[in-house]
Order: C-alpha cells, then structure tokens, then sequence
C-alpha cells in the first residue's frame, strides 16, 4: 500500500452565522465537522455527497485556500497550516485546483495563454519565451492546439474551457490536483472526455487527485478509493470495487441507485430519500442521516454512530451496518 500524500485529521471547518444589531456571532455552519481520511501518492480519492454536504469546503481547505477551524492537514508529513507565509507560497506549485466553472476564473480580456501563463510568471519564470513554450506545451498536453494561446475565454466551447482550467493547474508540475466538480457542467459526451484526459494525465504525470463529485457514476470511472459525505461528516469509505459491491450506509445505498443502468433489462429499485437535507447550522442529534434514513431506530435519534472499518478497509458510520 503506497504511502499518504495527503493526510486529513479530525478537520473541521464552521462559518459563523452573525446576527442582531452588533453582527455577534449567533451560530455556526458545520460544514466540514471532524473529518480524517488519507489519500496515498498517486491515487484518486473521489469524495461524494449532495450539494452542501462539506466535500469542496474539505478540497479548499485541505489546500488551504481559506482557514480551518479545527484539525490538521499535512502534505508529505508536513502540517501545511503550520507553515509560514512564504513556505507556503513555495509549496503552492505542488497543490492546485481545478474548478467547475474555468470560465469564472478567467479574466475575458486577457489571452488564455497569457492567462495560463500568469502562474508561472507569479512563481519567479521571468523569461517570457520560456513561459510561451510551456504554455504551448501544456496546451497540446491537454488536447488544444497551440493557435489557441491567443485566443480569448468566450471563444471556447464548455470542454475546451475545462481543459484550459487543467492546463493552468498542470503548469506548474503539481503533485496533488483538487477537482471541484470539473465535469458537472458539461454536457455527458464531453464529461468522458474530460474524465479520459484527467486519467491520463494523472497516469503519465503521476498526479494525485481529490476528485469531488455529486455523481457517484462520474467517480465510479476515475477513482481508486471513495469517501461518502454527508452534513459535514464522512459516513463511508472504501476502495472502488467494494464500495460499488457491497455498500453499507442507506445514504451511500440511496445515491447508488440513482445511477443509471445501462442494461434496460436490469432493473434497480430506486431509494428516494424523504425531505430535504438539514442544515449543517442545526444538524440532527445522534445520526445526522436520522431524518431521511428509510431503516433508523430509536437509537439513531439518540446516539452518533461510531465511524468504524469493517474489515477491508471499509469505514462505516451507521449502527446498524
Ligand atoms: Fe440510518 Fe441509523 Fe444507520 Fe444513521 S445510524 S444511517 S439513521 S440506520
């Protein structure tokens, strides 16, 4: 088993809910509340959840894009919130991200290639011939042609914007790449397009991924390992294949049967959950899943489940898994 390149350790992150006429803090959003997880060298960890569960506040906080609450997160062994400003500039080559909407990140005056190449330039390649050269190079590396460079983001279509969202990521020879979502707003024949270059470039470029995702069908094609989230806690780990065969908490078990079958002879009886998610500012009592879960006891409302591995090293937190 390779080793943790990222290590994640009872973190939590809260956003204060500020309210009356002073603005005093009166509440907390728990969005991420006590999460630990590894993701070894050169794996990629899907993280899966409904929108609001905690999984990008994990990936921006885990690159420390932002502060933590509580808990602790280290890179190679380093603890990166326990680096000072400049230590942490130097390290920020190794960590990227690449998020749903390259689009929203992309200034539509300036030249992609300018704007891909501003990374570099910020981390100290001041020869301008140098940097076009990589530019270009990332460009073909990730399926754009090199008249591209002097193209500006609205003549791009969805696909080839997320691919100029990876190419300002890949520039700077990460180690580790947060994808927030990057397929999510794609249409599904572009999705394996950009999930095909993704596996690529992580097989060629040794990359390590946190690949975020609301589609556990989109996971199911890139991951090694997957981690279920729901209201700010991981609630289910496990390798790809056992957690595909064998899924243990109703949560992970209702999301897999919203996956399509592409077999119209197979039939899979759908797990509609009932309500909506509640809100992290007042999670439910003992299991937050209580509320929706189709088979919680008495206990469920009365004491939080322990987050245990079953053997395999499937971590579970569900009394009655
Ligand atoms: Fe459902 Fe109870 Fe398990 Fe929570 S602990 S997932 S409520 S059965």
């Amino acid at each position: 088993m390779s080793e943790a390149l990222i290590r994640v350790d009872r973190l939590k992150k809260y956003f204060p809910i500020r309210g009356g006429v002073f603005q005093r803090t009166v509440g907390y959003v728990k969005a991420v509340d006590g999460v630990s997880f590894d993701i070894r060298k050169g794996e990629s960890f899907g993280l899966v959840g409904e929108s609001g569960c905690g999984k990008s506040t994990i990936g921006r906080t885990i690159l420390r894009l932002g502060d933590k609450t509580e808990g602790n997160v280290f890179f190679n062994g380093q603890d990166i919130y326990k680096l000072r400003k400049e230590e942490m500039r130097k390290l920020r080559p190794k960590l990227q991200i690449v998020f749903q909407d390259p689009f929203g990140s992309l200034n539509p005056r300036i030249k992609v290639g300018e704007a891909i190449g501003e990374a570099l330039l910020d981390h100290g390649v001041t020869d301008r011939k140098e940097v076009r050269r990589r530019v270009l190079q990332t460009l073909e590396i990730c399926g754009l042609a090199s008249y591209h460079y002097d193209r500006y983001p609205h003549e791009f279509s969805g696909g080839q914007r997320q691919r100029i969202g990876i190419a300002r990521a890949l520039i700077l020879n990460p180690d580790f790449i947060v994808a927030d979502e990057p397929v999510s707003a794609l249409d599904v024949s572009i999705q394996a397009q950009i999930i095909n270059l993704l596996s690529d470039l992580q097989r060629e470029q040794s990359l390590t991924y946190l690949f975020i995702s609301h589609d556990l069908s989109v996971v199911e094609h890139l991951c090694n390992r997957v981690g279920v989230m729901y209201l700010g806690s991981m609630v289910e780990l496990a390798g790809k294949e056992e957690l595909f065969q064998n899924p243990l908490h109703p949560y992970t078990k209702a999301l897999m049967s919203a996956i399509p079958v592409p077999d119209p002879t197979v039939k899979r009886e759908r797990i509609v959950l009932k309500g909506d998610i509640p809100s992290p500012a007042n999670p439910p009592s003992g299991c937050k899943f209580h509320t929706r879960c189709p088979i919680a006891t008495d206990i469920c409302s009365q004491k939080v489940p322990e987050y245990r591995n079953v053997g395999h090293d499937h971590w579970v937190a569900c009394h009655l898994a």
